[in-house]
């Protein structure tokens, strides 16, 4: 679940606070909560993902706009669902550079950051990829097959890299904990251990499948949903569909990045479309019923006598549906009074003749010229 609370309150920093400020905060506060540190702390396992979060959000100059504008409601409708326990600990490794927790604890605090003996189960890398509709499945809804490349657990030792009947055995070197200690002037200092870079587990006896790594590389075709409503740059995330993790950790996770190609006749703004009509002079003089195109067929729209160009009409409903579950937004008409780029001599004479005769309809025309007149005498 993403946090309702407000992003800058939860870092403690003011609205104006700067990208090192930002920095500051969600370094002190990210070190305070990390899960390592709290294992089995459920309200610092929380406050992580929420401080991660809001740090993501505000770290990032897109986000913050839309959030200091609009709040947690306006990310949303950007399709930002808030930030996992995994991907918090993808923002933290990047904070600080990836490497070995177990260091930038003891770095920081002195030791304690680990100790026990910790399988080095890693969560497996989310991917990304990007996906093309057309509006008309935006509007309707539709599915995509998509093949990707993909890590996934070896199927012939499930996992464990060791050749089946066999098993990893408990490295020597660091005696299965993962980590040895070593001194570093005044510091002692836990690095991962270099004989079994850190996993605590040696294999003698590798997989022949996956030479020992536990994963091999698949191609996987993964049917996905897209919802009706969708628009440009929205994601859907497909949990656990991204690389398998390593030594049983979790799958990373799916994005899927929604592309919605422009179309011929409409154009989109959020939930509504936008259709321009050209129509003549004299349907707009006189009146008329127009066949207007819609998303699901022709629609009958009535213009009044008198219509001026550029005048905007909305039929209700035939926008696009909502993706947040509200009514579907509005078609907004505009018609364009076409002049005529070439004429016979008849309609010349025709016009020439409608114009000779008193004016009485056009008091725009006539209003701006009594303005004038009035400028000049
Ligand atoms: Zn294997
Ligand atoms: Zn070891």
């Amino acid at each position: 679940m993403a946090t309702t609370r407000d992003y800058y309150e939860v870092l403690g920093v003011d609205r104006g606070a700067s990208e090192a400020e930002l920095k500051k905060a969600y370094r002190k506060l990210a070190l305070k909560f990390h899960p390592d540190r709290n294992q089995g702390d459920e309200g610092a396992a929380e406050r992580f993902k929420e401080v991660s979060e809001a740090y993501e959000v505000l770290s990032d100059a897109d986000k913050r706009r839309i959030y200091d504008q609009y709040g947690h409601d306006g990310l949303r409708g950007q399709g930002f669902g808030g930030t996992s326990a995994g991907h918090a600990r993808d923002i933290f490794e990047s904070f600080f550079g990836g490497g070995d927790f177990g260091d930038i604890f003891s770095s920081f605090f002195g030791g304690g950051g680990g100790g026990t003996a910790r399988q080095r189960a890693t969560r497996g890398s989310h991917l990304r990829v990007n996906v093309s509709i057309t509006l008309k499945e935006a509007f309707t809804g539709t599915s995509r097959a998509i093949t990707l490349r993909r890590n996934e657990a070896c199927t012939t030792c499930e996992g464990s890299g060791a050749r089946p009947g066999t098993s990893a055995t408990r490295c020597t070197t660091c005696g299965g904990r993962g980590q040895v200690q070593r001194s570093q002037g005044f510091f002692m200092v836990q690095t991962a251990c270099p004989a079994c870079h850190g996993t605590g587990e040696t294999i003698s006896d590798p997989c022949e499948t996956c030479h020992g790594q536990g994963r091999v590389q698949r191609s996987a075709e993964i049917h996905v949903n897209i919802p009706k409503g969708v628009d440009t740059g929205q994601q859907l995330r497909l949990s656990g569909e991204g690389e398998s993790g390593t030594r049983g950790g979790p799958s990373g996770d799916l994005f899927v990045v929604v592309h919605v190609e422009e179309h011929e006749i409409f154009k989109r703004d959020g939930d509504h479309l936008l259709c321009e009509v050209p129509i003549t002079f004299g349907q707009a003089a006189l009146g008329a019923e127009l066949d207007i195109p819609t998303l699901t067929g022709l629609n009958r729209l009535k213009i009044p006598a008198g219509t001026q160009s550029g005048k905007v009409f909305r039929v209700r409903g035939q926008g696009m549906p909502s993706l947040h579950g509200y009514g579907p937004g509005d078609l907004h008409v505009h018609v364009q009074i076409e002049t005529p780029k070439k004429l016979t001599a008849r309609q010349k004479e025709l016009i020439k003749e409608f114009d000779a005769i008193d004016d009485v309809g056009h008091t725009d025309r006539k209003s701006f010229f009594d303005k004038v007149k009035e400028l000049f005498e």
